[in-house]
């Protein structure tokens, strides 16, 4: 159960007077080997936070992030090295994570290097392969990442961190600054080398279609907070938890097909994380809720096998 708060400063805020934001709120996940986990949920419920966390970018103010059983800030340096090479990130606007002056053949090459993957007189062949892994061709091995398309640098992206020959790859809304059309040949080019490679992959999107058809679980973040927890499958059919609903219902394809018939959201405005509501953090836009929603905040409680959701009244509400 990993926590991580954030002062905030400035912005209006007179000195002093600093604002505890709870990013990420006491959030327990875990990711088997060879599984796709996705985590879902508008801008700012603390998602990218949480890949963060787990990449180790960010340090948790409690809890721990362990992988291979170990505690990631107790591993003796050579473990610390292959966690960092066996956890990789692919982010959401590669243009400004590739570097601008490097041809993008030595920037898929770095991490082989880094990380002494094979031998110099290698690298360029080794390089070459990643790029047709990922379905870029080894001509373009001397261009600037300003000559590719956004989908292409994406590619470029996702080779780079291949070479590093992870275990663990953490793909932050890979996918949202990309046209629709070029979305599903990313998303499918994740889930081929998922395959060939064996990679555990934890795709975090605040669009539940995207993540639809790759992930085998979902976890669905509300201010900081996982409400739901559940097998992909399921929550699309019978989903627990009054947001997930909301969230679902606003995929226009499933909304037609499903009939999911969801009350309208009493507000579209998400209140701060740095000033949570008390009870049940949902209940300001919650179009269910009640009085005990005010004061008591719902666990996160197994509902059906392998199904966790925090709602006080998701019995009532989704009957089948
Ligand atoms: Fe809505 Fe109450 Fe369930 Fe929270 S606990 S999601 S406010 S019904
Ligand atoms: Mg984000």
């Amino acid at each position: 159960r990993v926590s991580k708060s954030f002062d905030l400063k400035g912005s209006g805020l007179s000195a002093g007077n600093k604002l505890r934001l709870k990013a990420v709120d006491t959030v327990s996940l875990n990711l088997t080997a060879g599984e796709t986990l996705g985590i879902a949920g508008e801008s700012g419920c603390g998602k990218s936070t949480l890949a963060k966390l787990i990449t180790g970018l960010l340090q948790p103010d409690s809890g721990v992030v362990s992988f291979q059983g170990n505690d990631i800030r107790q591993l003796a340096a050579p473990d610390t090295r292959q966690f960092r090479r066996s956890v990789q990130m692919v982010f959401q606007d590669p243009f400004s994570s590739l570097n601008p002056r490097m041809r993008i053949g030595d920037t898929i090459a770095e991490p082989l290097l880094i990380h002494k993957l094979c031998d110099v007189d290698r690298i360029r062949e080794t390089s070459v392969n990643l790029m047709e892994q990922v379905g870029l061709s080894g001509d373009q091995y001397d261009r600037f990442p300003h000559e590719f398309s956004g989908g292409q640098r994406q590619r470029i992206g996702i080779a780079r961190a291949l070479a590093a020959r992870p275990a663990v790859l953490i793909a932050d809304e890979p996918v949202s600054s990309l046209d629709i059309s070029i979305q599903a040949q990313i998303i499918n080019l994740l889930q081929d080398l998922k395959q060939q490679h064996g990679l555990s992959l934890l795709m975090v999107s605040h669009d539940l279609g995207v993540l639809r058809h790759i992930c085998d679980r979902i976890a669905v973040m509300y201010l900081g907070a996982v409400v739901e927890l559940a097998p992909a499958s399921e929550l699309f059919t019978h989903c627990r938890h009054p947001y997930s609903q909301a969230l679902l219902a606003a995929i226009p394809s499933i909304h037609k097909n499903s009939g999911i018939s969801c009350r309208p959201l009493r507000s579209h405005d998400v209140p701060s994380a740095a000033n949570l509501p008390e009870g049940c953090r949902f209940h300001p836009r919650c179009p269910y809720a009640e009085e005990i929603c005010r004061k008591e905040s719902p666990m996160l409680q197994e509902q059906r096998p392998g199904h966790l959701a925090a709602c006080h009244l998701s019995d009532r509400i989704f009957t089948e």
